[in-house]
């Protein structure tokens, strides 16, 4: 059996001036298109599309340069909309006329082509097809060969950004599940630290590069605050923009080594956010850049990327991962010496305090199996896949 992969690649166009205003008068007539059709179909409370493209489509015509193809699109949009909308009011519920302020223009395979490779998108306007550039992040060139349907192009206002949303698939073959099994801890000192239950893998990804940078830009925001001149303002917005892209580069980097200790058919085994949220609380020496680290989107991430290679990832509660002995299951507050050191009060195991928490995720998991994979203390042969012994930090050397 396979699967259907699906993503959205969020993608900033880069028009030139005179494209910005065509954009711009395109999206208007959307609007326009969209929110008349609407109230056609609203006052008739039809969602029928032939019906709607009979009553509307001329006038559009007639009102707007859309090409055929966008005022179909919008009527397409239009006619998801009123189905809603005309359902909860025949349910008795609250319900009006749709109406957007800012609609997204939706394009499919007649009416925009797009090659991630030249990072070049070519969409029908007001002035019919225009060459856009894109620009494409290296993580997105995974992509390269999956199949692309439909896309949306969305103004953000705030941000004066045209950006395009393209959806893409995969089929991919499902992968026969094997015994390979990772936990991963994230946060802390490390961003990651991921290990196999009997310590073949123990892999680090270190916060320091990261952390470097970050106070790189929070010494930059507070300059520029103090300014505050409008011209500070600008570079403000640009730099938190560039920040995040940075943050999430980094994200996609270690999403992508972490898949890679894996072979297709295993498993990743993370902690619910909320435990890491806990724990990041609770620990004094952490920075404020640690706390506003997107771990959702990490997490997402890791997902995402295990999927395409037929490796499941589940999720466990992470409770006592840091106080629990990895070697005898001894809990107890005082097994830590201090947050980078663990030893064990009961057995005198000792062990990098991260590293320990993640072989706890991963034996929580197991654990938790019970009787039916047949191996909580599995045998080492059943992890020797793959075999990183390579204990030491990974830089994350993104751009920046
Ligand atoms: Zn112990």
């Amino acid at each position: 059996m396979d699967m259907k992969l699906q993503r959205t690649l969020k993608l900033v166009l880069k028009p030139t001036k005179e494209q910005k205003q065509i954009l711009l008068e395109t999206l208007e007539q959307y609007k326009f298109a969209y929110n008349y059709t609407c109230k056609i179909g609203w006052e008739a409370q039809i969602w029928n599309g032939v019906q709607l493209h009979n009553l509307t489509y001329y006038t559009v015509r007639d009102k707007t340069s859309l090409p055929s193809q966008l005022v179909i699109s919008a009527r397409v949009v239009a006619t998801e909309s009123l189905k809603s909308a005309i359902k909860r009011k025949k349910k008795g519920l609250k319900s009006k006329c749709p109406q957007s302020n800012n609609p997204a223009i939706r394009y499919d395979k007649r009416s925009y082509s797009v090659w991630l490779d030249r990072e070049e998108v070519s969409l029908a306007t007001i002035k019919g097809r225009q060459r856009f550039r894109i620009k494409v992040p290296d993580y997105f060139k995974q992509y390269l060969d999956w199949k692309v349907t439909s896309a949306n192009l969305k103004y953000d206002k705030k941000l004066k950004k045209f950006f395009l949303n393209i959806n893409v698939e995969k089929e991919v073959p499902e992968v026969e599940t094997r015994d390979f099994f990772v936990g991963v801890d994230l946060g802390l000192r490390k961003l990651a630290v991921v290990s196999t239950p009997d310590g073949r893998i123990n892999r680090f990804f270190d916060g320091g590069h990261v952390r470097a940078v970050s106070e790189r830009y929070q010494a930059l925001r507070k300059r520029l605050q103090s300014k505050g001149t409008p011209s500070a303002k600008r570079h403000l917005k640009k730099l938190s923009q560039r920040e995040k892209r940075f943050r999430t580069a980094v994200n996609h980097k270690i999403a992508k080594e972490i898949v890679e200790l894996v072979p297709a058919g295993g498993v990743i085994v993370l902690e619910k956010l909320k435990g890491i949220r806990k724990r990041i609380k609770a620990g004094k020496q952490n920075r404020r850049w640690i706390h506003s680290w997107n771990f959702a989107q990490l997490q997402r991430l890791i997902e995402y990327k295990a999927q395409v290679k037929g490796i499941r990832v589940v999720y466990v509660d992470a409770r006592y991962t840091s106080q629990k002995c990895s070697k005898c299951g001894h809990v107890s507050r005082k097994n830590r010496r201090d947050q980078a050191h663990f030893v064990c009060e009961g057995c005198g195991f000792q062990l990098n305090a991260d590293l320990n928490a993640s072989r706890n995720i991963v034996k929580n998991y197991l654990a938790s199996l019970g009787g039916k994979s047949g191996h909580g203390e599995a045998s080492p042969s059943v992890w020797g896949v793959v075999n990183r012994p390579d204990v030491g930090s990974v830089g994350c050397a993104v751009h920046g």
